[in-house]
């Protein structure tokens, strides 16, 4: 390989630039050349790319969301726009590819490589933490620290007056930022989409007593249609118990921007370092990941297609923490 194109797609996540500095310097590093495509896989089609030497990457580890911009690109769902994207590909001597997103752009990334035969590595860049086969993602640790931050503030009006709120966090179909962003600010219950379906989550928190010694309760809810979120949660109690006095707080895209915490820049650099090593090796659509603080290559078939499990001491942990 000779030539690195670099992309962020799908949502935003805090310590992608870093991601994209690590990457870029890398690659420079080892002698190739390095191409910024802007606005995911977007940027391929409509011609959106730079070449970018070290000082192009300067001065942003710090900085929240993606200098390379991102999008959500209906046209690479379409053999017809990928072979445009391959095209302005080729017209740039690119001939590999980091594609930093979530589910959705690893997928694209997926079936791109096999289309084409074109050496893909993709970084789980994603605050919802969901990919299988790394223990965290790029973004998901800010993302945690914000959480814990406005839950820390919801938690002085909820005291002073004495109220049941519901607190709606990110996570597409995951748990992971509700249950341990829960533990984290010391909050009373979790209701995440992982466990809806084994039971009911509500009920059991009513029934075993909890706010009773309390004088405010925290619930932290995972968006998600299996919850019906916050409002629908909220819903439900105003009607089933009514002697509570319930508000809801949404907490939205503040969790997606912000400074990248120490954890997530190193998190970025590691990985972006070893996706370059990584094609240097020969490896094809893999994912990097890391588990057990070691980097590891997980093949996209494996990353994207398995449902990440929720961590059960997790569970246990917030139970009885919250009693
Ligand atoms: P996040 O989980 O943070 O929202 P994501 O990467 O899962 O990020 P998506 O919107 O699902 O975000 O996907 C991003 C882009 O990836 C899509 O707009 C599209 O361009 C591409 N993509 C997703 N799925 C496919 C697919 N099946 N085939 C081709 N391209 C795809």
């Amino acid at each position: 390989i000779k030539c690195v194109g670099i992309l962020t797609s799908g949502g935003d996540a805090p310590g992608m630039n870093a991601a994209i500095r690590a990457v870029t310097r890398a690659a420079i590093y080892q002698g190739l050349k390095v191409k910024g495509i802007y606005r995911g896989y977007k940027g391929m089609i409509t011609d959106e790319i730079e070449e970018f030497k070290t000082q192009n990457v300067s001065n942003i580890i710090q900085r929240g969301g993606t200098i390379l911009k991102t999008a959500r690109c209906a046209e690479f769902k379409t053999a017809e726009g990928r072979k445009q994207a391959y095209d302005k590909l080729m017209e740039h001597g690119i001939d590999s590819l980091v594609v930093i997103g979530g589910d959705g752009s690893l997928t694209g990334a997926r079936i791109f490589a096999e289309e084409y035969n074109m050496p893909i590595v993709g970084l789980p860049g994603t605050i919802d933490n969901d990919l299988y086969g790394t223990d965290v993602t790029i973004g998901y640790d800010t993302a945690l620290n914000t959480i814990m931050e406005c839950v820390d503030k919801i938690r002085d009006t909820a005291t002073s007056h004495e109220r049941l709120f519901f607190i709606e966090v990110m996570g597409r179909d995951a748990g992971f930022l509700a249950l341990n962003g829960a533990i984290a600010s010391g909050a009373e219950a979790a209701i995440i989409p992982e466990i809806s379906l084994e039971k009911d989550q509500l009920a059991e928190m009513i029934e075993t007593g909890f706010r009773k010694s309390k004088n405010s309760s925290i619930v932290l809810v995972a968006e998600s249609d299996v919850t019906g979120g916050a409002m629908g949660v909220a819903e439900r109690v105003k009607k089933e118990y009514p002697q509570f006095d319930v508000r809801v707080s949404i907490l939205g895209h503040l969790q997606r921007g912000g400074s990248p915490s120490a954890q997530d820049r190193i998190l970025a650099t590691r990985m972006g370092v070893a996706a370059i090593d990584a094609l240097l090796d020969g490896q094809r659509n893999v994912m990097i990941g890391v588990q057990n603080d070691e980097i590891v290559n997980v093949p996209f078939s494996k990353a994207i297609k398995n449902d990440k499990p929720i961590n059960r001491d997790l569970l246990d942990a917030l139970r009885i923490s919250s009693i």
